[in-house]
């Protein structure tokens, strides 16, 4: 892979973090998965070596950097064979979030734990009558004195039990004209009437899915991300939702593409490893044009949608939210695009081997879904290309 539009920095993290990730590879992983566990060792290792907290701010235990170095983390341990999912909520999502928009005792609370992985966050948007259309979610929080009482259902949350709270997305009524309006609140894993249970779902993934039930969830004014009114310099926590939201959005689709890139290499160098050298008749498969140029194809995609992943981070961490929402969106499409691909292409490299165990190929056929539905379909992208980008009208 060509580095040189990386800096030296970037390049020696992209190295480093591949060291690690080949120490660990495929194999553990799936022992984890097998016994039903989490990548504890290999979160402790990338957390203690400052990978995990490297998007964050610096004076709560951070790296100081962005999008764009904690991005190649979660590439280059994909790339090995083993991501670790809850990089895209915790760090990425609800790190982001809290550093940009937090309470300074939230911030206090909740970084130094993010970015050393002891503690972990999850994210909760999605609801059952809502879907893809967020617009539409209804998880409403009501003041109660000084408290929030919080009702509603999500679906689909990650890592919801080994998280230590989710930041769930609710609204509230605004006071002048009705509308609920999107708001952000940390949830802490065992508060009352916070109920999960699993999804079990069709993916050899360590991170599993819940559905989960909020039932008059009473939480403290502090635990609305800014605060209330009374924090307001202009980024107050009710007032300052949908700004909140992007903010962790934008990171959560350029991480996803950071998923799906690391998948479809890792794929992909099985293929090519295995094109090289199995032979059925003169010559190994790989010297097939039909076998080779499907292969080549999918590098291509990868590589491009990589140029895409790098521009949305670059934009992100310049501060231009707008054209990062764009780009990230643009990001998430090529590379969920591109991972589905060149895992299909992959198994199929292998034969019957593909279907194998042994080789544990067959199962990122679904894994590699995952980006093309998570954390928006490919579908409503392109409702966001035709409509924000080329202008086209709405049929929805
Ligand atoms: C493994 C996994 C992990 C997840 N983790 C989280 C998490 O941690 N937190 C969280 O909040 N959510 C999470 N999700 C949920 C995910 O974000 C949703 O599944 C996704 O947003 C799609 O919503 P939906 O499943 O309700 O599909 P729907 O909205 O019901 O869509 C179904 C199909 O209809 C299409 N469609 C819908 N509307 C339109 C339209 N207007 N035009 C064209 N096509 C349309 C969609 O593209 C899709 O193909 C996770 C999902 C998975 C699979």
């Amino acid at each position: 892979m060509s580095t040189v539009l990386e800096t030296e920095e970037h390049q020696a993290l992209r190295a480093a973090v591949a060291a690690l990730g080949k120490r660990y590879g495929r194999a553990y992983l799936t022992r984890v998965v097998a016994a039903g566990g989490h990548p504890e060792e290999l979160w402790a290792e990338a957390a203690k070596l400052g990978y995990l907290g490297v998007n964050l701010p610096e004076e709560y235990g951070g790296g100081g950097g962005g999008i764009a170095e904690l991005s190649i983390v979660l590439e280059e341990l994909g790339a090995a064979g083993s991501p670790l999912l809850m990089m895209v909520v915790s760090p990425a999502i609800c790190g982001t979030v809290i550093a940009r928009f937090g309470t300074d005792e939230q911030k206090r609370a909740w970084l130094p734990g993010l970015a050393d992985g002891s503690r972990t966050m999850a994210f909760g948007i999605t609801e059952p009558d809502a879907g893809s259309n967020s617009h539409r979610i209804t998880t409403t929080a009501r003041k109660d004195g000084g408290d929030w009482i919080l009702n509603g259902r999500k679906v689909f949350i990650s890592g919801v039990d080994i998280a230590d709270a989710t930041l769930v997305v609710g609204r509230t009524e605004d006071a002048r004209t009705g509308r609920l309006k999107p708001c952000l609140f940390i949830v802490p894993r065992d508060t009352p009437g916070f109920g999960r249970n699993h999804i079990r779902m069709e993916l050899a993934a360590a991170e599993k899915q819940f559905e989960l039930t909020l039932d008059d969830v009473r939480l403290p004014a502090d635990a609305l991300v800014g605060g209330g009114p009374s924090h307001a310099v202009g980024k107050g926590g009710e007032d300052a939702g949908l700004l909140q939201l992007f903010a962790g959005l934008n990171p959560e689709r350029i991480m996803t593409a950071a998923f799906a890139l690391g998948m479809g290499r890792y794929a992909l160098d099985r293929a090519v490893d295995y094109a090289r050298t199995r032979q059925v008749w003169k010559e190994p498969i790989g010297a097939h044009q039909a076998v080779a140029h499907p292969l080549a194809q999918a590098h291509i995609e990868l590589e491009l949608a990589r140029l895409m992943m790098q521009k949305a981070a670059h934009l992100y961490d310049a501060g231009d939210d707008l054209a990062a929402g764009e780009a990230a969106n643009m990001a998430k499409y090529a590379a969920g695009e591109a991972c589905v691909r060149a895992v299909d292409q992959a198994v199929h490299t292998l034969g019957g081997n593909g279907l194998t165990q042994e080789y544990g190929l067959a199962s990122l056929v679904t894994a590699a879904r995952v980006a093309r539905i998570a954390p928006v379909s490919r579908e409503m992208i392109l409702n966001f290309v035709s409509h924000q980008t080329l202008g086209l009208p709405k049929s929805y």
